[in-house]
């Protein structure tokens, strides 16, 4: 096993690309902090994986809420003593057209995209930098590299968040940590609000493969790490 006994938060592992590296995480042997807006979802991966129960913490609640970010914090700790990965998954876009976006709407995505994302990051880093290692993996876009029509905001907070990414990457790597962005392209989950009919042209990656991305993020020998991964569908558009 590629994570036996390690210490994984996922941030967003109610759905999608956080649930998918969550039941991965825990087939590879690492306990999980597990945390989400819906309870239910929280709940139902347990369910899901009873046979692991033992190797779950699940703290649910909104991750832009301070309150949140210190219960995960404490969780992790008083159960676990230490944290060796944090991967920073919870995320979301509104889009519109840049005209009809409200300052709502921004500072609803700033503040998951960016700020929960800054706050989780400091207060684990002293956990981290302690023992001299620990891995960052922050899951961005192909949205954080390029501009998006009708993503405007959510375009600027993942820009936001590589800039995050890079600059702590180069002040903390002397530490033994690594801080490693993903920019994932277009990935079938519940983000994208299309209906079936207009999906059914586009080939879309799997949260099954961005898992697989991050677990190769969170295993680099320890000698070597990556800040940057861009991971796209091999073939856009189905033949
Ligand atoms: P998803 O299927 O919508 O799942 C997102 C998960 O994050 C849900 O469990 C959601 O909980 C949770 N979440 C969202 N905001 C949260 C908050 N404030 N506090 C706590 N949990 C929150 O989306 P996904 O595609 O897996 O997206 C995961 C990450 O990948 C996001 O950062 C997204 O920007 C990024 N990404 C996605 C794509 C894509 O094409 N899907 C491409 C590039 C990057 P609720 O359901 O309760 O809201």
């Amino acid at each position: 096993m590629k994570l036996e006994n390690k210490i994984a938060v996922i941030t967003g592992a109610g759905k999608g690309i956080g649930r998918a590296a969550a039941e991965l995480f825990l087939k590879e042997g690492a306990n999980v902090i597990l945390n989400s807006r819906k309870k239910a979802d929280l709940d139902s991966f347990v369910k899901e994986n009873s046979s692991y129960k033992n190797k779950i913490l699940i703290v649910p609640g909104d991750i832009s809420d301070e309150g949140v970010i210190k219960r995960v914090i404490k969780g992790t700790i008083d159960h676990f003593r230490q944290v060796d990965i944090l991967v920073n998954n919870a995320g979301f876009g509104i889009f519109d057209d840049f005209v009809d976006s409200t300052n709502e709407d921004f500072d609803d995505m700033f503040n998951t995209n960016v700020r929960a994302v800054y706050i989780l990051t400091r207060d684990f880093l002293p956990y981290m930098i302690e023992r001299k290692q620990g891995t960052i993996i922050n899951i961005a876009s192909l949205s954080g590299k390029n501009g998006v029509p009708g993503g405007a905001i959510y375009s600027a907070t993942k820009h936001a968040l590589m800039g995050l990414s890079r600059s702590i990457m180069f002040e903390v790597r002397k530490q033994g940590i690594r801080v490693i962005a993903i920019c994932p392209g277009s990935v079938n989950t519940k983000f994208f609000r299309k209906t079936a009919s207009e999906l059914k042209n586009e080939s879309m990656l799997t949260p099954d493969d961005i898992a697989d991305t991050i677990l190769y993020a969170a295993t680099l020998p320890p000698n070597a790490t990556v800040n940057e991964i861009e991971i796209r569908p091999a073939n856009p558009k189905k033949q």
